[in-house]
């Protein structure tokens, strides 16, 4: 039974974890759970999944809701640095870090300084403090593990390959909503345009994100901190239909990628349960 914490449960992230958490009852537990400010959901998630400890960390908990939680048995704290309190905590196995933003990174390094593994959804992480986190997971033997869909490819592509026979990494990109706009239309695009993601159903700052393509400048540098790759040996590849998730150019010239349907359950799964693969019945 691996044991998870997991920060940012009232996401689309945290949503799809818990959803798979559900599905293997003999597998994970929940025994630590964050949201920011949506207190309905945190509490309908500690219904459901009992953890011991529930935080929201962008918002005090009045007495009202001090006393639903206490009714299922559920310790219930606020603020901001109550994230980093959590991943510090000593009885759990992994930490599912979530969040959205930069606030993700404090938590991050109380894990690792905690010396748990980290399942990184929170590519803010990495973009803030790609070096304090890379050198400071080596120096307490902790393992990060990418949940973001291109590099949890990446990672699955390297299984089993030396680092020095790598020549390139390729990260696919859909190209967004906009791919096909004519330039000198995007002063017209509007919110509800940029929030409709061909291919993928993700939170609004990743969704506008990758409606500009900023997106896929985070993750150049996310790939970066995690796999110890020059920068000039990562390259970006449109690819609209969101199947190939990315891949690894050899020095031989041979090319592995990774493919698998646009959902997100597939990462988490394979890094909450990595090593092991396990099977399940999504589509
Ligand atoms: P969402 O906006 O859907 O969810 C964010 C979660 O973080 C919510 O639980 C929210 O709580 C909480 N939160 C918001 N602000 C803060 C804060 N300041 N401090 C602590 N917690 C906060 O985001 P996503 O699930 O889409 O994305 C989460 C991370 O995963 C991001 O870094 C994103 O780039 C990355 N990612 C997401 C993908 C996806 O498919 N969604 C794909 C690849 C990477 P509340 O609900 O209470 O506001
Ligand atoms: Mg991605």
């Amino acid at each position: 039974m691996k044991k998870l914490c997991l920060l940012g449960a009232t996401g689309s992230i945290g949503k799809n974890c818990v959803d798979i958490v559900k599905r293997f009852p003999d597998r994970f537990s929940i025994v630590y759970l964050s949201a920011h400010k949506n207190i309905e959901e945190l509490f309908a998630l500690s219904q459901a999944v009992r953890p011991r400890i529930a935080v929201l960390s962008g918002a005090r908990v009045d007495a009202f809701w001090r006393s639903k939680f206490k009714s299922i048995g559920v310790a219930v704290e606020s603020g901001e640095d109550a994230l980093a309190a959590l991943a510090g905590q000593s009885d759990y196995d992994l930490l599912v870090n979530a969040v959205v933003g930069a606030a993700g990174l404090a938590p991050t390094l109380a894990a690792i300084r905690n010396q748990k593994n980290v399942a990184i959804a929170n590519k803010e992480t990495l973009v803030t403090a790609g070096e304090l986190v890379t050198a400071l997971s080596r120096q307490n033997s902790v393992r990060l593990f990418p949940i973001d869909s291109e590099h949890s490819a990446l990672w699955q592509c390297l299984v089993g390959e030396d680092a020095q026979n790598i020549e390139r990494l390729i990260l696919t990109a859909s190209g967004g909503p906009f791919r096909q706009l004519p330039a000198e239309e995007f002063k017209n695009v509007t919110v509800e345009q940029a929030l409709r993601h061909p291919n993928w159903q993700m939170g609004r700052k990743i969704t506008i994100d990758s409606a500009t393509l900023m997106n896929k400048g985070l993750e150049v540098i996310e790939a970066y901190w995690l796999f110890d790759v020059v920068l000039e040996n990562i390259s970006v590849l449109v690819h609209p239909q969101s199947i190939i998730h990315s891949m690894i150019e050899f020095c031989d010239g041979s090319i592995k990628a990774q493919l698998g349907l646009p959902d997100m359950r597939l990462p988490i799964q394979y890094a909450l349960s990595y090593p092991e693969r396990i099977a399940n019945d999504l589509p």
